[in-house]
């Protein structure tokens, strides 16, 4: 353990922090390497106290949700780590409105719209991040996207102060928003929704989720979608036509199921970054279209 860990335990005591964390743990790819210290917040002013020591310690801070767009090198990540999941997730509905804290699942938030007969969540329903993930990546399926339905996202910087952004400042766009290159964490967000009959919303989800079990290889670890769609294509139908469905470089493969699903059957993160660049180099050779990475590939490579 390093001196700096044991001095920020210390001066943010009762905040539950893991030294050396295996973030495998905590990335549904499963793959990555320890980051130096974990730390779970529980609550917004936990938040505000580890950024307060990180800056006072000189320690570089990376922030992660329920890890499922995520890379993480196989040498893990150097400084503090927040994992906003498993404390921070209280939900309620007032009115047409719902508000959740950035660790509830977005299948929670999608859950309890539908109880609340609240209409414009049930296409995040099958979307395994959490909302503070999925607002920063701008999530969306089957033609819905988080920045139709959220009116405020509430958050603080790494320098303590907190920001308060209506859906129309978030500059949202197709899955990013300026909080992937502002530094900020999201605490909160509140959704815009529209009464609906709660039987019609569960109906909706169930047939989404059955197109998604049906296309997707949701029995692999995966992040989703590797790639962003390109326009005018399909990340997945290019890299089938490229003959490519099944590589595999180690434990890295292009799923069977669907082509735009880079799966990890064991092995590295190195495997799985080299998969990636394989996929986008034969792509552009034989379509002459470039992939962009919708996975976000974080932490160092393991040291030889
Ligand atoms: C099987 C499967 C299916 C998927 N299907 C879809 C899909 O249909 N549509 C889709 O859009 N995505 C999909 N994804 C990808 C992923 O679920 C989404 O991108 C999700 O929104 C990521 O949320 P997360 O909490 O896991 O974020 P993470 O992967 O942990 O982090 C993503 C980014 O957000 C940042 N971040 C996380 N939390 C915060 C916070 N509180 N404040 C500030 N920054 C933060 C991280 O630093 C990182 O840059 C799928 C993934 C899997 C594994």
């Amino acid at each position: 353990m390093q001196a700096w860990t044991s001095k920020m335990m210390k001066l943010a005591p009762g905040v539950k922090m893991t030294p050396d964390a295996p973030l495998s743990a905590c990335t549904t790819l499963r793959l990555g390497g320890p980051a130096d210290l974990l730390a779970e917040p529980a609550n917004a002013d936990e938040l505000a106290k580890l950024f307060r020591t990180a800056a006072e310690l000189d320690v570089p801070v990376t922030v992660i949700g329920r890890g499922s767009n995520l890379l993480v090198r196989d040498g893990g990540i150097r400084g503090l780590t927040i994992r906003i999941a498993q404390g921070m997730r209280k939900l309620s509905v007032d009115g047409c409105e719902l508000t959740a804290e950035a660790g509830a699942s977005l299948a929670e938030a999608a859950a309890l719209a539908q109880r609340n007969g609240l209409a414009g969540l049930a296409f995040a329903s099958g979307i395994p991040g959490a909302v503070g993930g999925g607002t920063v990546m701008n999530a969306g399926a089957y033609g819905g996207e988080l920045k139709d339905v959220i009116a405020r996202v509430e958050g603080i910087r790494p320098d303590g102060s907190a920001f308060s952004y209506s859906g129309n400042e978030m500059a949202f766009g197709y899955r990013t928003s300026r909080l992937q290159s502002e530094k900020g964490v999201v605490t909160r967000v509140t959704f815009a929704l529209t009464p609906c009959d709660p039987a019609a919303i569960a109906a909706e989800m169930n047939e989404l989720n059955e197109r998604r079990r049906a296309k997707q290889p949701l029995d692999v670890p995966s992040a989703g979608s590797t790639f962003k769609r390109p326009e005018g294509h399909f990340a997945g139908a290019l890299i089938e036509q490229c003959g490519l469905k099944g590589f595999a470089i180690g434990g890295a493969r292009v799923s069977e199921k669907h082509a735009g699903f880079l799966v990890s059957t064991g092995g590295t993160a190195a495997d799985f970054e080299a998969l990636m660049a394989y996929v986008r180099c034969v792509v552009w050779a034989k379509t002459g279209v470039r992939l962009e990475p919708e996975v976000r590939v974080i932490g160092e490579e393991a040291q030889r």
